[in-house]
Formats: C-alpha cells, sequence, structure tokens
C-alpha cells in the first residue's frame, strides 16, 4: 500500500515571503533580541486589531501572564477564567499563586456563559473576594457573548482579559476578536492561523501599560549606562527574526480567515445530511475564523469522539477532542466552578461529544474529500448495523 502523507489537524501555512522578511534581518544583522521588525510586527497587529499598540512575546501564555502582571494580581488573588479551553489561558493564574474560578460555557458560542458569571460576581461579593481579572476565551475562533461579558465586568468594576490565541481576525459586531478587553491576547504558536513558529502579543489601548509590558519582559532593566534592576523582569520577548515571519503572515492573515471558512463550509455542506452530526454554530452578528472546524456528535449516532479519531488516526489523519473542560483536570481539582444550568454543565457535554477536524489551510480539497468519505462510510455503518439490530 502507497504510504500516504499524514493530515494535520492545523499545521503552518507559510506564504512564502517569510523569508525575505528574514533575509532582511539577516543582511541588517538584526538577529536578535528585539529590532525594527518587531517595532514593525507590533504595529502591524495593532492596527489590524484596531488598538493602540502591542507588545510581540514569546508566547501567548507569556502575554497572559503579564496582562496579570500589569493588573496586578498577586498570591490570593481570584482571576475568573472560562472552563472550557486549553491549559495555557490558566496556568498563569497558578503562576502567580493567584486562585482560578472557572466558568461554565452556554450552547450558542460554546465560550463563557453570562448567567454563570453572574452567579460567580454575586457570589464572590457576597463572600466579599472579588475576582481581580476575568480572562474570558474566544474558542476556535468564534467571539463569547461580549456584550454581556463587559457590562457584568464594568458592573462589577473588574478588569477583562481577552484570549484571544485562537481568534485572530475574526470579528464580534464588527470589532476584532482581541480589541474589546482591557488587554487582548494574540499566539502565533505553530497550530495557530497564522505563526511565527512560536510567538505571542499582548495587545491594548493602554499605551503605557504596554510599554511597561515591554519592560517586564526584558528582565525588567532600568534605563541606565549599567545593568540596574529595581524589580523582577522576564525574558519574554519576541526575537527580531520571529517578528519578520510574522510581518509577513499578517499580510495573509484575512486570506487564512477565508479559507479556514470555506474549509468549515465544506464540512457543512457535506455533513449537513447527516443526523446526529452538530457544527459548531456560529454567533449573530459575529465573525468566526474557524480555526478549527469543530462539532459534537449525538449519543444516539453510536457513535463516538473516540470511535471517529481513532478511525482518522488509522488513515493517517489527526484530529482531536474539544479542550477537556480545566475544572475536570486534576491540575485545578480544588479550584470553584460555576455553571447556569441545572444538569451536566455544557462544557462537559461538548467535551464529551466533540471534536475538531482537520482544518489546515494548506489541506487540499482531495484531502479534505477523504476525510469526509471516511465519516459518511462510519455514519452509514452505524445506521446500518444499528437498523439491523432493531429488526432482529
Ligand atoms: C494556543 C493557546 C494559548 C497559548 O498560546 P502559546 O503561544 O502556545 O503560549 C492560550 N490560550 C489558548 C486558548 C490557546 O489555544
Amino acid at each position: 500500500m502507497k504510504e500516504r502523507k499524514r493530515i494535520y489537524l492545523s499545521p503552518p501555512h507559510m506564504s512564502g515571503k517569510e523569508s525575505f522578511k528574514i533575509e532582511e534581518a539577516f543582511k541588517s544583522n538584526w538577529i536578535a533580541p528585539l529590532g525594527p521588525l518587531v517595532n514593525e510586527f507590533e504595529q502591524a497587529v495593532a492596527d489590524y486589531a484596531g488598538v493602540k499598540t502591542g507588545a510581540a512575546l514569546s508566547s501567548g501564555t507569556a502575554a497572559i501572564h503579564l496582562a496579570l502582571k500589569l493588573i496586578g494580581v498577586q498570591k490570593g488573588d481570584i482571576v475568573f477564567c472560562s472552563t472550557l479551553t486549553f491549559v495555557a489561558t490558566a496556568n498563569p493564574i497558578l503562576y502567580e499563586q493567584a486562585e482560578p474560578v472557572f466558568i461554565d460555557s452556554e450552547r450558542e458560542t460554546w465560550n463563557m456563559c453570562p448567567l454563570a458569571l453572574e452567579k460567580a460576581l454575586l457570589e464572590s461579593k457576597r463572600l466579599g473576594k472579588k475576582p481581580r481579572a476575568v480572562i474570558v476565551v474566544h474558542l476556535y475562533g468564534q467571539s463569547a457573548k461580549m456584550d454581556e461579558i463587559m457590562a457584568l465586568c464594568e458592573a462589577y468594576d473588574v478588569p477583562v482579559i481577552e484570549d484571544a490565541a485562537e481568534s485572530l481576525g475574526a470579528l464580534y459586531k464588527g470589532r476584532k476578536s482581541g480589541s474589546m478587553g482591557r488587554f487582548g491576547i494574540y499566539s502565533f504558536n505553530g497550530n495557530k492561523i497564522i505563526t511565527t513558529s512560536g510567538g505571542g502579543m499582548l495587545v491594548s489601548d493602554d499605551e503605557a501599560a504596554i510599554e511597561r509590558c515591554r519592560f517586564l519582559a526584558s528582565q525588567a532593566r532600568e534605563q541606565a549606562m549599567h545593568y540596574e534592576h529595581q524589580e523582577m523582569g522576564y525574558n519574554y520577548r519576541m526575537s527580531n527574526l520571529l517578528a519578520g515571519v510574522g510581518i509577513a503572515q499578517m499580510e495573509v492573515l484575512d486570506e487564512r480567515v477565508e479559507q479556514k471558512r470555506r474549509i468549515f463550509q465544506r464540512y457543512q455542506d457535506a455533513l449537513s445530511e447527516a443526523e446526529g452530526l452538530h457544527l459548531m454554530p456560529e454567533y449573530q452578528e459575529t465573525k468566526s475564523n474557524r480555526w478549527l472546524t469543530a462539532l459534537t456528535i449525538d449519543r444516539d449516532t453510536q457513535l463516538s469522539p473516540v470511535d471517529i479519531i481513532g478511525a482518522l488516526e488509522k488513515e493517517q489523519i489527526e484530529a482531536r477532542h474539544v479542550w477537556k473542560p480545566l475544572h475536570q483536570q486534576p491540575l485545578f481539582r480544588h479550584c470553584p466552578f460555576y455553571t447556569a444550568e441545572k444538569g451536566t454543565p455544557v462544557s462537559e457535554l461538548l467535551f464529551e461529544r466533540g471534536l475538531c477536524l482537520p482544518s489546515g489551510t494548506s489541506m487540499t480539497d482531495a484531502d479534505q474529500e477523504r476525510i469526509i468519505h471516511i465519516l459518511h462510510d462510519m455514519l452509514r455503518e452505524k445506521t446500518f448495523t444499528s437498523s439491523q439490530a432493531a429488526h432482529s
């Protein structure tokens, strides 16, 4: 049998122009650290997002960490956080020895449920333990219900950090994902919609805060002829070389969003007839970047995400579970969790029944057809065996 090329979930997709920018860095010997391309990249991302400024960092996780520092989160402080997300959203809370409190999802966006958030805010007020920050995630490129969330956080006077690691290029009522909270963070990790191989950015309209972010991210070195330090810093800056890759990637971001959306649409068209499959919704007045095509599969299909992921794996195709909610992770077992549901929390259902399909923008139509065929075959087989069982 012919060896098939593996289809990855969301591999890096270079435009081809990155090498010119890298060459520029080499020619000027601005290899590292910092340099003119970092400034240019920061400007490009800030302009795109429609915010005043941004600090290019070594990762999205570093950006979340510094956002918490800038807000002044300290040991013992409470930080609210979406539960349905990658662990990187919440790890920085632990770096500061603060205490995460997880908030359930709602069905329309899969993101932070405003009702559960309100419940948690009310309770924290009653206990006299107001959260220092709320970290809201825009999962798989779909914006959370920001109007409701921002209104609540304003009413309770809590700053919002938008984890837009997965949603660069997405829109909420015409506004760019990541531009609505006090801080927004992006990731340029290899699997994200655009990449610098590794990197992140903290964006904000608060120029003084971003200036301080740059300071903290470069070992908190004071302005002096010698090395002078008054406080603890980090080595979190992005290198000039990688910023060059980022500049070239920013030029294709809108194109990537449209490609991701077309991939989603093809899955949608092909699977719309299949009973029991539900693709991730797109909430009214939002435009998802469809970073990953995610879907849930009903229990009565007799198919589980494990079955599908396993069957695709046999064909060298990478599919993944939806993130396991953080309140279910052993790491966070002692953390409070709020849901507005009477029964099983929405995030838990999404984890149990959800999966992500390959969504790389460099995937060919033929690759995607092959994935769709496998899914159709599995669904047909199941319907056949279950109706046989019903008749025997
Ligand atoms: C990727 C990701 C991050 C972390 O970004 P890194 O650049 O890998 O540190 C944070 N939050 C979410 C939701 C992510 O998907």
